[in-house]
């Protein structure tokens, strides 16, 4: 894909951050590319596949831990009051409670329910 394209997509997906890579002009996807995230002001080499998936700053992500409340947060973010976070937040990786409005509760691992919630509302399939 074209470099813009990649750096057009970050920006996008958060503008807390930049690319200061300036070439190539065409780059895969699975390519580094530098990225400097504007709050901390810390830069870091990653492709735009891992930023995709949520990959961001080593320095401010080394502090600020997934907890409960923060999943919570982006829940609410993506789906307002759809789903409620019952359970305790582990890891990206551990299944959370969640009840859905219509009384159903659901185990959901977290970073495929936000991932998952990003891409459709609607599609529970990602939901294991
Ligand atoms: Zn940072």
């Amino acid at each position: 894909m074209k470099l813009t394209e990649i750096v057009e997509g970050i920006q996008t997906a958060d503008s807390n951050y930049i690319v200061l890579t300036t070439e190539p002009e065409n780059i895969n996807s699975h390519d580094k590319v530098l990225v400097k995230h504007k709050i901390c002001g810390y830069e870091y080499p990653v492709s735009f596949n891992k930023f995709l998936m949520g990959r961001r700053c080593p320095k401010c992500s080394g502090k600020i831990k997934g907890t409960t409340e923060n999943f919570k947060k982006a829940v609410y973010n993506l789906v307002g009051n759809e789903y409620t976070v019952l359970g305790e937040y582990v890891n990206r990786e551990t299944p959370i409670k969640m009840l859905h409005e219509s009384g159903e509760i659901i185990e959901a691992k977290p970073y495929l329910f936000l991932k998952g919630m990003n891409r459709s509302k609607n599609d529970k399939s990602i939901i294991e």
